[in-house]
């Protein structure tokens, strides 16, 4: 109430209780969900808990896992890439009591490109199914060549893992970038960090350097503000599996809360396979930033927009746990990611986002945690940290003397 008001009124009893009254109307606004200012038009208070009630099981939920998660986190420690230390461990240990044997390598060349290091120096064979992926991979192997001890390395180039752990009766060392627990391949860091990733029609030549998609993505990310990003679930990517259905068709049946859409892939012929529907125009890692709630999805194995996705410092909403690449157990549910069951409703996709939504606070929480463990701890050098020492201990496993196949070629 204004001073000059209030001399108008020529009664400060009055002008009082009307103070008061404004108080309180101010204070019932607020009070309405600690969200409501006296500004915005308020919903009767009722009919807002009813409207709530469909999900309130779900919420409860959601507040329980993220409380329990926060409490267990402990942060890793950076120290020489240590923070995805665990997952060479676990890919090595079948071979600590037998080592590496030539019989081994002599199995494993069907599954994967063969290389040796010999004398500090790397040879291949002549062949390779995807040159761009074989190249990748080199980048980071040959700065280690002056310290790494002779080797037979058979790298597999495809999506797909090949050592199965129930049909694989003999240990066999195949190097491959993703997994699921179902497989024993040893992981690499991706040819993709480099080049050779998936080219569509925005990146032609593959979507590659990680280092330079750092530094653009977190540019865009300052230009779009957490406040100024639109509330809404985002997806663009192609079928390369079905577990993306649910949310493409949330989206239709929801286009205001959620744009998931599908894009050509090379192997799209006709509608059918973007769901009987046309084709979506492709949007760029940089543009995923206007969205708050960015969905992640395996494709044919774990999909390399997952670390991309972060750099937005949006909430990031990641389906299924079983495809792993290197770095993903470094990444905790409910801290850095929401994680989404494999098998969900649109029901449940709903309640998942709309929480989000009305739970500001928790969902900046976790989109920067997310930020700050990509950014801190896969960094191009953690890449490169990670290739060393996977190399090296694997290195140390080998129990015989490596001799020069004549038919490989020096890289
Ligand atoms: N992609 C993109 N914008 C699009 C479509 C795809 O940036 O509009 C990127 C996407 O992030 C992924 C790659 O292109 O890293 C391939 O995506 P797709 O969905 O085709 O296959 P995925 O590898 O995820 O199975």
């Amino acid at each position: 109430m204004s001073k000059q008001l209030c001399t108008r009124m020529h009664t400060m009893r009055l002008c009082r209780i009307l103070g008061l009254i404004l108080t309180f109307i101010v204070q019932y606004a607020r009070s309405n969900d600690g969200v409501c200012l006296a500004k915005e038009p308020c919903l009767d208070p009722v009919k807002r808990s009813n409207e709530k009630d469909p999900y309130s099981a779900e919420f409860n939920l959601y507040f329980k896992k993220i409380e329990s998660s926060l409490a267990d986190y402990v942060p890793c420690n950076n120290t020489n890439c240590n923070c995805h230390i665990n997952v060479l461990k676990d890919d090595l240990r079948p071979f600590k009591s037998q080592g590496i044997t030539q019989d081994m390598i002599k199995r494993a060349k069907q599954y994967g490109t063969h290389y040796q290091v010999i004398g500090h120096k790397l040879y291949r064979q002549r062949e390779c199914m995807f040159p761009a992926r074989c190249s990748g991979v080199e980048h980071f192997v040959k700065p280690l060549l002056p310290t790494l001890p002779d080797m037979d390395l058979v790298v597999n180039c495809r999506d797909w893992p090949q050592v199965h752990r129930h049909w694989s009766k003999e240990k066999t060392p195949v190097f491959s970038f993703s997994k699921t627990a179902e497989y024993l391949d040893i992981m690499y860091p991706a040819w993709a960090f480099w080049e050779g990733g998936p080219a569509i029609a925005l990146y032609p030549t593959g979507l590659g350097r990680w280092d330079r998609h750092r530094k653009s993505i977190t540019d865009a990310a300052a230009k779009m503000p957490w406040e100024r990003k639109e509330s809404k679930a985002f997806f663009r990517g192609s079928r390369t599996s079905d577990e993306r259905d649910a949310l493409v068709l949330l989206s239709r049946a929801q286009p205001s809360l959620v744009d998931a859409q599908y894009t050509k892939n090379q192997a799209w012929k006709s509608p059918q396979d973007t769901l009987n529907e046309e084709p979506a125009r492709e949007v760029s890692l940089e543009d995923h930033c206007n969205y708050r709630f960015l969905f992640n999805f395996r494709g044919v194995a774990a999909s390399f927009r997952f670390k991309h996705l972060f750099l937005c410092h949006s909430l990031v909403f990641h389906v299924g746990d079983e495809w792993q690449e290197f770095f993903y157990p470094s990444l905790k549910p409910w801290v850095h990611y929401v994680p989404v069951p494999v098998q969900n409703s649109p029901d449940e996709l709903e309640a998942l986002i709309r929480f989000f939504q009305e739970h500001d606070d928790l969902a900046r929480g976790i989109a920067e945690r997310g930020y700050e463990q990509i950014w801190n701890h896969l960094r191009m050098k953690d890449v490169e940290c990670y290739w060393n020492k996977l190399l090296k201990r694997y290195g140390k496993l080998i129990r015989y003397p490596v001799e020069k196949d004549s038919s490989l070629m020096e890289v």
